[in-house]
């Protein structure tokens, strides 16, 4: 599960190939619609396996762009920035127990879930020492599904070096 993105022309191995899983991916090529849409737009399905891409001269003008951002500090805010607005994102009802923290299905019960002693600190933050669930170790509550998706600097430094070296590239 993830893009597969192939240089057309490269230049060199860096140029080649360059890969993200779909958590990386998404949020990488989300930096480029956000900061530079006017290129994010030349490409028709980015967030997608269907061949879409740029040619030569976009790519490196894209790489220049991110070699700019990634200088300026503009990448290392963006990431702050995405990670604060996560980091105060609601936690969600775990959807295996209902969020009482006690898995109580068949498949739970046959494994022993809701008498399974907790462990200490989880003991602590519920106030009882045992009823489990594998979906939140037994809080209740879990972290949204946006966090799975990551975005570090190094991420934009690592593509920007593809870019300029692919001549141009498609995402599989
Ligand atoms: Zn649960």
């Amino acid at each position: 599960m993830g893009m597969d993105v192939y240089g057309k022309k490269p230049k060199s191995d860096v140029g080649e190939y360059f890969r993200r899983n779909v958590w990386g991916w998404h949020p990488l090529w989300d930096y480029v619609e956000n900061n530079h849409p006017e290129i994010a737009e030349l490409v028709e399905y980015a967030h997608s396996n269907d061949g879409s891409g740029l040619g030569s001269r976009d790519s490196s003008k894209l790489a220049k762009l991110l070699v700019a951002d990634l200088d300026s500090g503009k990448v290392a805010e963006y990431v702050a920035q995405r990670n604060l607005m996560l980091s105060e994102l609601p936690f969600e009802v775990c959807n295996l127990c209902e969020g009482t923290g006690i898995r109580t299905d068949a498949i739970a019960v046959e494994s022993g879930m809701p008498t399974k002693e907790l462990a200490e600190d989880i003991a602590i933050i519920v106030g009882r020492t045992q009823g489990y669930c594998n979906g939140c170790n037994g809080i209740g509550k879990k972290e949204p599904f946006q966090t799975w998706y990551s975005l570090y600097e190094v991420d934009v430094e690592q593509f920007a070096r593809f870019l300029a070296q692919s001549g141009g590239f498609e995402i599989c």
